[in-house]
Order: structure tokens, then sequence, then C-alpha cells
């Protein structure tokens, strides 16, 4: 008889595809299993590790990337290792991992961005959100984009606390934000921008903004910014109102807000506008680049599960721009040999367990965070959500044949990554490029200063390693 998969005689062998926050929940939730032996291999496509604590958090929020501590321990842990700088489906294909692992976790994250299907949407001066993003926090995709900012007005799409954050970045003081470790290039264009006014717009009402409270009062904090507030955007339907009463999220929001709007302009040489009830139906360009917006005024109507939906109203304005920002939700796109829904932008799954063409299980295969739910919830969300889909994989160990004996041996991957002369990076490795960022920035009075290309990483960590 085979013995149970887990045990000391035969450990369990588990590969997890990302190392972002759902990817260590995971690893912790397997090791803090008291009677499971388990060796853990992460995979992650750049030589960074912690997703988008690195690459999404904005920079002026440091106190949130502290929670890379726990996932330091979790790295630090004698039978987990990190591979760095490995691509999925080039570097190691489904094919190896299924070979080498008894169970596979994709913690891959949403790498895209939704769209609005607006006309103009494509012309140059209008991005998802996503992109921008990336571009600030120094993610080696998009460090080489080029952001004009040459213009006085941004228009912001969307209401979710991704459109707050750039909304913020686009409209704080360079020096402030010289203080944070935002990339260098970025904060070169920031101190250039003439962008003096952003606006953001809500295809619903105040009451239905998805953005959190924190990340509301701190646009009433930021040096030189007023935050405007049409009065009578504020003035809430009955149905509203009342909603107001069981949600303290839209309750304060809503107080907040009308502090705002009654504060109204102080004379601050940058702005941020809110504008609820608007939704962007065409964007206007001019010589290929985005010149103005048309929007169409909503109505709010109760649908038949109680939601209010945006109506669009059939009256239109039209507002100049220079860059117009998405950020209507990320997006997950497939990754090779794994299932993917393009329906919901996610690996199909029950329970954290792929599926396959609605009712084929896939043995040994789970995801975890965005991938599984789509990209809601905050940081902290994807530990239960990462609890929760190893319950799964536990209650799966007595019904996994596993891989053989003689693919057990650990050196394995090692061996075919090096058989394939992928340069990955350890956790050690890691640690050193860790180091000479934060001594970088140390230098300056920062948090850190990021590296932004992988051959500029790869340098530092080489020469590291001596
Ligand atoms: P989100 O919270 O889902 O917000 C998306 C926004 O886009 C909503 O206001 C939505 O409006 C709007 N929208 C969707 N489709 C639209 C369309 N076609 N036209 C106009 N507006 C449209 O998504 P997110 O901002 O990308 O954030 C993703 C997750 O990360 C969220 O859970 C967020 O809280 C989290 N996050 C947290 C922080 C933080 O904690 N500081 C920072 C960044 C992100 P409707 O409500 O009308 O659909």
């Amino acid at each position: 008889m085979t013995e149970q998969l887990g045990t000391a005689t035969r450990p369990l062998r588990v590969a997890i595809v990302g190392a972002g926050p759902a990817g260590f929940y995971a690893a912790e939730a397997l090791l803090k299993q008291k009677d499971l032996v388990v060796h853990i291999d992460m995979f992650n496509r750049l030589p960074t590790p912690y997703g988008l604590v690195r690459e999404g958090v904005a920079p002026d929020h440091q106190s949130i990337k502290a929670v890379t501590r726990v996932y330091d321990k979790v790295a630090a842990t004698p039978n987990v290792r990190y591979f760095g700088n490995v691509i999925f489906g080039r570097d190691i294909v489904h094919e190896d991992v299924k070979q080498l692992y008894d169970q596979v976790v994709y913690a891959v994250g949403a790498q895209s961005d939704r769209k609005m299907g607006i006309t103009g949407e494509d012309l140059d001066g209008s991005f998802p959100a996503t992109i921008f993003v990336g571009w600030y926090n120094g993610h080696p995709d998009y460090r080489d984009l080029e952001f004009n900012l040459s213009h006085e007005r941004v228009l912001v799409v969307g209401n979710g606390n991704v459109a707050m954050d750039v909304a913020r970045i686009l409209a704080t003081d360079p020096d402030d934000l010289a203080k944070t470790d935002i990339a260098d290039h970025a904060l070169e264009a920031l101190r250039k921008s003439k962008v003096r006014e952003v606006v953001m717009l809500g295809r619903r009402g105040p009451a239905q903004a998805a953005f959190t409270n924190p990340e509301l009062k701190e646009f009433g904090e930021l040096n030189g910014v007023d935050v405007i507030i049409d009065p009578t955007d504020i003035v809430l339907d009955e149905v509203s109102e009342a909603s107001l009463s069981d949600d303290k999220t839209a309750r304060r929001n809503v107080e907040l807000m009308r502090t705002y709007a009654e504060r109204g302009t102080t004379g601050a040489s940058r702005r941020i506008v809110m504008k609820f009830l608007v939704s962007p139906v065409g964007v206007i360009g001019s010589g290929g680049r985005v010149a103005a917006v048309t929007m169409e005024h909503n109505d709010l109507k109760q649908a038949a599960d109680g939601s209010l939906r945006a109506i669009g109203s059939g009256k239109y304005e039209t507002h100049q721009c220079g860059m117009i920002l998405r950020s209507v939700g990320y997006r997950g796109s497939p990754i090779p040999g794994v299932p993917f829904s393009d329906s919901s932008g996610t690996i199909p799954n029950v329970a954290g367990r792929v599926f396959h063409n609605r009712d084929e299980v896939l043995p040994g295969e789970y995801v975890v965070g965005w991938a599984k739910r789509g990209p809601s919830g905050i940081i902290g969300t994807n530990k239960p959500d990462s609890v929760s889909t190893v319950s799964s994989m536990l209650e799966d160990l007595a019904e996994i044949e596993g891989i053989p004996d003689e693919k057990r041996d650990l050196n394995l991957i090692e061996d075919l990554l090096r058989a394939r002369r992928v340069d990955y990076v350890s956790y050690n490795d890691w640690q050193i490029l860790d180091a000479h960022e934060i001594a970088a920035g140390a230098a300056q009075g920062r948090p850190r200063v990021k590296e932004t290309r992988v051959a500029e990483m790869m340098k530092i960590i080489r020469a590291g390693r001596g």
C-alpha cells in the first residue's frame, strides 16, 4: 500500500505559481497544519516577490506594505523555496509542475483590465488605470511607458479604491511623493506635470461608491488640493438615502463628501473634482490624441434584485481633457495549460478546486486570490480565501495518487531550470536586491529606491551572490 501523502516518508510536494499575497497565504496555511509534512516551491514571474503589495499598493501607503514581514517569515521556513524570475508557460510549463508536484496552486492574480467599450477608448492618452499604477510603482512591464502630463485635466473613470489611488497620486505634491518608494521615473514625470485638475467620474451616486472611508478622508488631507463636489450631487434620492442606514462605509463616505461639498474651493493650486451619475460615452481625439470626453448623465433605477443601476438619461456634456484613465476593474488573463473563464476573467473553480469544461475537476490543481474570485477585496481578504482553498487541498489528500517516488527528488526542479538556462532567483537572492534598494532609499530618506528593470535587478543580484 502506498504511504499517505503529507507524511515524513512521503512529504506533500506543492507548487505555488505566483508569489503575491494569495500565494503566500496559501503557503502559510499549509505550513500551519500540525501533522502535515509539506515541501512548497513558489514560482514567480518577476525576480521580486509580493505581487500587488509591491506593484499595486500606492507608494504613499507604506504602512500597508508592512504585511510583507509575514511573507518573509513564510519564505524563511526551511521547507519553502522561492524561484523568482521564472515565467510559467515558458521556463516551466503545466506539464512540468504536474510531473514534479502532488498539488499545484495558481495564485496569478488579475494581470489585465476591463474596458469601457466606448468609441475612442484606444486613442493615445486613454489608458487603463492598472498600467498607470504599474508605472508609478516601478513594475518592469510598464517602466518605459511615457504618460503625457503636459495638459491641465485628467479624467478618471470609476469610483473604486484604484481610481482613488491614481487620482491622489496625480494630485499630490511631488515633494510629498519624493518621501515614498514611488519609482524614480514616475516622480520625475510628476514633477514636470502640468495637471491641475483630476476629475473622477462615478456612473452611480455617492452612496454607491466602491471606495472606502480612509481613502476618501485622505483626499481632504492632501497639501494644496481642493476636493470639489457639487452640493446638488450630494442630495440623495430616497432609495440611496435609505440604504445608508445599514451601510456604515457608505454613510461615512456620504458624510465626508458633504463636508467637502460645503468646504468648496479654497483657491488651492490643484483640485480633485468628484462627479456622480455620469458615464463616458465617447472619447474625442485630436491629432490621434485624447482631447475631450463626452459623457451622459445617468438616473438611478432600482433593479429586481433591489440594487440601483445607472441608466442613461439622454443628457450629454463634453469635457476637455488630456488624459483619461479607466479604473473600472482588473481582469484575469489566461495562463498556458490552465482553464480560464472568459466571462468571469478567472480560473473556473469550486471552493478553489480548478474545473475544466464546467463539471470536470482537475485533480491536484487549485486556485487562490483574484484568479479565483475576481479582483475584489483588500490584501487581507486573501488570507481566508487561501485558507479555504487549502482546506479543499487537505480534504483531497486521501484521494490524490501523487507523483511517483522517483519524481520526489527536490533537486529535479533546480536541474530542470538550470538545464533550460533559467537564472532563477532564490529568496536569499531577493534579499540582496531588497537590501540594495533599502540602502539606496536610506541615502535619500526614503523607504527604498526601486529597481525597475529586470536586467538591472539581476545585475545587482549576481554581483551580490559573489
Ligand atoms: P472596484 O472596487 O470593483 O471598483 C470599480 C469601480 O468601477 C466601481 O466604482 C464601478 O462602479 C466602476 N465601474 C465598473 N464598470 C464601469 C463602467 N463601465 N463605467 C463606469 N464605471 C464603472 O475595483 P478597483 O478600484 O479596481 O479595486 C479592486 C479591489 O482592490 C477593490 O476591492 C479595492 O477595494 C481594492 N483596493 C484597495 C485599496 C486599499 O485598500 N487602499 C487600494 C486599491 C484597491 P459600479 O459600482 O457602478 O459598478
